[in-house]
């Protein structure tokens, strides 16, 4: 039997349940088409994360296929030619990935080619939750409460064994494929900080549960500590399940290698990643339109002066910038600095979250429709279980509660390094003394605020009566 296995965000061996599948039943020949749309940092890890995966299927005796073109017409391309006796995969959960998958269902049943898809990316099929009135839930924790009453996801799967097989096919050259940067290459941090690719995901997986998972409960706001995964781009790109991340915790808190609270507000984030794709299956129109359709009438300003300084990490709020400069030299910025830029950007300067959402779709390595669409709409007051508009974040305390002696924001503003920790959420307060002492001079090392916080908060509020009313 020929099966041919079409890898879509499903970028590992491990525990993947179409590609296990197929390996089950015959001759595999995995298939990957070159996505359209992805930003910058996304390509850049494909890059890697396909590399490492050619190298891992070549190991195993089997070539990884890269072609170009719409997938239906190249998939079945490829089926005929091969005269394959199935095609499998395991599903995507965003509007255009559902549609793809139906339509490729759709043509390959026409041909007569036998299909079957997968769920790979969740813990829970989006489809079978429902709260009580038989509706869909909107609200995070009733539906996280539900999910626990009811998951029970099944056993891992191994990597599988693949029989040889001698079907040649012409295959794309990935470097032909361009998805590094040259002139300039701007991924050097990237490469410092990232291992894309199935044993990079499970060596960060390990090193967190070994490491910092014991931590996770009082650390995970603290962006200068280590305490969170740095799993989300290979959750992205599938190189790690999350029903792995779900035994491989219910596992050492059974042993108590790791504590139950810690453990279970893990997973309770691993939730929260479920909970934005089950809002983009049911009510898909989020990705474009606000949740709450009330947002459709707020007076967004858009100022495009403010909107590049908020890009560049020069609004003049250390704890903004050094979360935008961390996010360009790493492509990842820490969840706590991505609520305050988010919130800075849709209250402060009151821009659209669709520019915010638009500049992570490019920077970001972990660029993800559903997280990203809903977490913007999270914080801009918009989004479903939202936090309230009126609910400003002050960029002044947040750095003080959060980057106390200033850690974060010297690695990332390094021309505040010197400056004492009083001031280093508010240098426009220190004196001239101070100021000189440190080597900054406001408007030439360092911009003075882009909006002033006070009269910022109240335009915000403001605005907001405009739709509240
Ligand atoms: C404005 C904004 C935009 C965001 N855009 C993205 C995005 O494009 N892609 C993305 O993966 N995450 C996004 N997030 C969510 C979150 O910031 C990241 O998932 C998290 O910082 C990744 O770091 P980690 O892997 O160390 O997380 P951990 O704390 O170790 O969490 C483990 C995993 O849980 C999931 N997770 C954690 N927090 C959230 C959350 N709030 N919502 C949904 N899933 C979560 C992620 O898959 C993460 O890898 C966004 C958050 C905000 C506020």
């Amino acid at each position: 039997m020929k099966i041919i296995h079409w890898l879509r965000e499903d970028l590992r061996l491990f525990d993947n349940p179409a590609l296990h599948y197929a390996a089950s039943q015959g001759d595999v020949v995995p298939v990957f088409i070159y996505p359209e749309g992805l930003g910058s940092a996304s390509y850049w890890w494909l890059h890697h994360s396909l590399r490492h995966l050619a190298d891992s299927l070549r190991e195993k005796g089997v070539p990884l296929i890269l072609r170009t073109g719409e997938p239906t017409v190249v998939i079945r391309e490829i089926a005929k030619d091969i005269d394959a006796d199935a095609v499998v995969w395991n599903r995507v959960y965003s509007p255009s990935g559902i549609t793809l998958g139906e339509a490729m269902k759709c043509e390959l049943s026409r041909d007569g080619v036998a299909n079957q898809s997968f769920n790979g990316q969740l813990l829970i099929e989006p489809t079978k939750i429902f709260n009580k009135q038989g509706k869909p839930f909107k609200v995070f924790t009733p539906f996280w409460r539900h999910c626990l009453s009811v998951l029970n996801p099944s056993e891992l799967l191994p990597k599988p064994d693949f029989k040889k097989h001698s079907m040649h096919l012409e295959s794309d050259s990935l470097d032909d494929w361009g998805l590094r940067p040259t002139k300039p290459d701007w991924a050097s941090g990237l490469k410092r900080l990232w291992q894309p690719g199935e044993r990079g995901a499970q060596d960060r997986w390990h090193r967190f549960i070994e490491t910092s998972a014991n931590k996770y409960l009082g650390g995970r706001d603290f962006p200068s500590k280590p305490n969170t995964s740095l799993l989300s781009p290979h959750l992205v790109f599938g190189e790690i399940s999350p029903r792995q991340l779900w035994h491989d915790t219910n596992e050492c808190i059974a042993i108590q290698a790791v504590d139950s609270s810690n453990g279970n507000k893990f997973l309770s984030e691993i939730g929260w990643r479920e909970f934005s794709r089950y809002l983009l299956v049911h009510f898909p129109s989020i990705e474009e339109r606000p949740f709450n359709e009330r947002f459709n009438a707020f007076p967004w300003q858009d100022n495009s002066v403010l909107i590049e300084a908020w890009k560049r990490g020069k609004t003049g709020y250390p704890i903004v910038d050094a979360g935008m400069r961390e996010l360009w030299h790493t492509g990842y910025m820490h969840n706590r600095v991505r609520m305050i830029v988010a919130s800075f950007l849709t209250k402060h300067c009151l821009s659209h979250w669709k520019h915010g959402m638009d500049w992570f779709w490019d920077t970001l390595v972990d660029a993800d429709i559903a997280n990203n669409t809903a977490s913007w709409q999270w914080v801009a007051g918009c989004g479903a279980d939202a936090s309230p508009y009126f609910r400003i974040f002050n960029p002044i305390l947040q750095g003080d509660k959060f980057d106390k002696d200033g850690t974060y924001i010297k690695q990332w503003v390094p021309e505040l390094k010197d400056l004492p920790k009083k001031y280093i959420n508010k240098p426009w307060e220190a004196d001239e003394l101070t100021l000189s002492v440190a080597n900054v001079k406001l408007g030439k090392h360092y911009p003075f605020p882009i909006v002033d916080h006070t009269q910022a908060r109240n335009a915000a509020l403001a605005a907001y009566q405009v739709i509240k009313q």
